[in-house]
């Protein structure tokens, strides 16, 4: 019962008690109130009895006075005419006599007396009680004798009074009674009542056998005191327990169940309180869990980019006016490679050991965090400018140790941008944009390892993001032009094609080349739609051309990656060509390397290549340098890329690499063409290894539409 607290308990204790009392109190009066009305029955039972008990003393007395009057000298006729009269007068009496000086001389009736006629009261005993004669004589007044056994028989009462001739005792009346009459005539039918001696004995009355209580009331009748008595029926006693007792089990049945359903709802309560309990816990577990999920990396087990984010807010929040931050943004050079070549596991494997290399190589940063697949970002406090340098050795030696990965012995080196608080931005996302910009240009560059962000920059990134905001209307606008660089056969000098690029006719700043707003187009996600223009304005030039009876030549337009998830690609673009009435092979479709990579794409690849459109792999070998990869390709054509052309005459390696390019291009029966030629040093090389195709200034600039008619002209 422990689960039950003090308080209601006590209340259930206190309630049981005072149902107790009120219960035994209830019982007691309802004992008490039978007892009380077996004491007014008796008491009325008592009063009728003495009541027919004096009616035949009055008989008695009635005798007593005419004996007075007329005397014993009296004729005897007329006194048993009177004992007759007086008799038949009465009911329940057994006879009345008169005895002058004790002896029964006059009797009445005869019938069923004779045993005491003439019998003297003073010498039978079986008469009278013994004492009683002389004590009806001394007392002067009504005795009663009796009950008892009646010398004629049967029980009986004998009521007297002594006759007197001045003070002389002279005789005796007396009126006997039946007991069987007083018990039937004088007492109430069906009860129980009876009579006793002062000490209890049973005189007459109902006969008794039940044991209980026994209450009375007692009787003075003259000369004899007596008890009128009951029994108090024990079963009233039991009965009025039984109410009690169902009352009470009722009432104890009620506050078990009470009691019962308390406990099983705290039972019920305690459980639930366990289960939540529990169920909070592991909450909290998941809680823990999902904020280390959602702060940090699960490959490096470093801060993830919103923990950066975060944190680096708070830092600025409370940074002191003086405060500085330095902010670098760090990308793997050449990442893709090692996860194209060796797989994302290897990749993955790379990412985790360089990270830990850095955790673990005292560079004094604040924080460092990956924010993506493989660029992180680190924050320095207060890094004297001077010492950025001597940081970004720190991690390019950390980085350049050799690392063996899958057999592979890996050179690995990053790119690092850096943006600094207060100077550059006191914007979070913009300190990350510049340093992200920052790594870009150092990339690009080639020669150090990172790149402080500057004025510069800051202006590209204006141009940037006023590029993009206007591209849209560009495109509705018209603002887009075409210019078409040809493409020569170096050994003859002839024009063999010419490869669209585009330009954008800025209203404000002129003619922009693609290096300014292709990605913005690309990030705006109007690549599609520039790709379908470029495809419909070269068509429509080549049939321009055509009606200017020009000589028509293979035209390229560089296609990216995301075309090829337009939809009704190939109905759109033969659609096109139908309706300029041009022979799919005078188009050719410059893919980058990456696009050439992905195998979803080769049915697409391949279903252009069998309608007669060529397809070439721009850029070739700056990705990608494994020529294991060529054989695979669906396309028809290579393109060398200008930074293994400006190498011809400096780097033996990419010399060698164009030459092993050509080798392989030749064997599997590829088209080769070389960009960006510019010197006759590398045209020249490049006849030499049977590479006669060439596009570069050496030739021709990109030019527009008009300037190729003059051309042609
Ligand atoms: P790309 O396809 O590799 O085009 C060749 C780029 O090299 C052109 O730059 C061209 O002007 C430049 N070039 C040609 N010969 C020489 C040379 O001797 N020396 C030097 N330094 N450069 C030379 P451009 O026109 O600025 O285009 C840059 C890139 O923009 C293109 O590279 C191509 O990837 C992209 N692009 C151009 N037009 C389009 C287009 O319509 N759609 C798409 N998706 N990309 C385009
Ligand atoms: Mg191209
Ligand atoms: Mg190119």
């Amino acid at each position: 019962m422990a689960f039950i607290n003090k308080k209601p308990l006590t209340i259930i204790l206190g309630f049981l008690v005072v149902l107790q009392i009120s219960l035994f109190y209830y019982y007691t009066l309802s004992v008490d109130r039978e007892y009380q009305a077996l004491k007014s029955d008796l008491s009325s039972q008592a009063i009728m009895l003495t009541s027919n008990i004096e009616e035949r003393v009055s008989i008695v007395k009635g005798v007593y006075s005419f004996i007075q009057t007329v005397g014993f000298d009296a004729d005897p006729n007329v006194i048993n005419r009177y004992l007759a009269m007086a008799y038949n007068n009465s009911k329940h009496v057994l006879n009345i006599t008169v005895a002058p000086n004790g002896i029964i001389n006059y009797l009445y009736p005869l019938v069923g007396n004779t045993a005491i006629q003439d019998k003297s009261l003073f010498l039978e005993s079986s008469l009278s009680t013994p004492g009683m004669i002389q004590e009806t004589i001394r007392s002067q007044t009504i005795t009663v004798d009796g009950p008892r056994t009646l010398a004629q028989g049967s029980n009986g009462m004998i009521i007297r009074q002594a006759l007197y001739n001045g003070d002389t005792f002279s005789g005796i009346v007396s009126v006997t009674l039946r007991i069987d009459d007083i018990v039937n005539q004088f007492l109430l039918k069906d009860t129980d009542v009876f009579v006793t001696k002062v000490d209890g004995t049973f005189l007459f009355g109902n006969e008794h056998s039940k044991t209980g209580k026994i209450i009375t009331v007692p009787i003075k009748l003259y000369n004899q005191e007596w008890l009128m008595a009951i029994t108090l029926d024990p079963q009233k006693k039991w009965a009025a327990l039984r109410d009690i007792l169902f009352i009470d089990f009722s009432f104890i049945l009620i506050i078990a169940f009470i009691m019962y359903i308390t406990w099983h709802q705290r039972r019920f309560n305690q459980e639930l309180e366990r289960i939540v309990s529990i169920r909070t816990r592991d909450l909290r577990v998941s809680e823990r869990l999902y904020e280390k999920l959602a702060y940090y990396d699960s490959l490096t087990e470093i801060p993830n980019r919103r923990y950066f984010m975060d944190e680096f807010a708070r830092l600025l929040q409370s940074a002191e006016p003086t405060q500085s931050y330095t902010l670098f943004f760090l990308d793997l050079n050449k990442f893709k490679e090692i996860n194209d070549t060796l797989g994302h596991s290897a990749g993955d494997q790379v990412i985790k050991t360089l990270a830990k290399r850095i955790v673990d190589g005292n560079i004094p940063f604040r924080m460092f965090a990956r924010t993506g697949g493989d660029e992180f970002v680190m924050l320095f406090g207060d890094l004297p400018r001077d010492q950025i340098s001597v940081v970004v050795n720190q991690i390019r030696s950390l980085i350049s140790a050799t690392l063996y990965m899958a057999g592979t012995q890996l050179n690995l080196s990053t790119s690092i941008g850096v943006s600094l608080y207060p100077e550059h931005s006191l914007n979070i996302e913009d300190l990350l944009k510049f340093a992200d910009m920052s790594m870009y240009q150092a990339k690009m560059m080639d020669g150090p390892d990172y790149f402080l962000f500057n004025q510069e920059l800051r202006e590209k990134l204006t141009q940037k993001t006023m590029i993009a905001k206007n591209l849209r209307s560009a495109l509705e606008n018209n603002e887009f032009v075409l210019h078409y660089q040809p493409q020569v056969n170096a050994v003859t000098g002839e024009i063999t094609g010419l490869e669209a690029l585009i330009r954008w006719n800025h209203p404000e700043k002129g003619l922009l080349g693609p290096g300014h707003f292709i990605g913005a187009v690309e990030e705006a996600g109007l690549m599609i739609q520039l790709t379908d223009w470029v495809i419909r304005e070269v068509c429509r030039q080549l049939c321009q051309w055509r009606e200017d009876n020009m000589k028509l030549l293979r035209t390229s337009i560089n296609i990216s990656n995301s075309w090829f998830y337009h939809r009704n690609l190939i109905e759109n673009l033969f659609s096109i060509l139908d309706q300029y009435q041009l022979e799919t092979d005078i188009l050719e479709f410059e893919i980058t390397e990456s696009t050439a990579l992905l195998e979803e794409h080769y049915p697409l690849l391949q279903l252009m290549r069998d309608r007669g459109i060529v397809v070439s792999i721009d850029d070739f070998g700056t990705k990608y340098s494994s020529l294991n990869y060529l054989k695979h390709f669906p396309v028809n054509k290579i393109k060398i890329d200008r930074t293994f052309i400006t190498g011809i005459g400096v780097s033996t390696i990419d010399e060698t690499i164009i030459k092993s390019i050509a080798l392989v291009a030749s064997q599997l029966g590829y088209e080769l063409i070389a960009e960006g030629v510019e010197t006759q040093e590398q045209a020249d090389f490049l006849i030499k290894h049977e590479c006669h195709h060439i596009q570069g200034f050496l030739f021709y600039i990109p030019l527009p539409a008009d300037e190729i008619r003059k051309l042609f002209r």
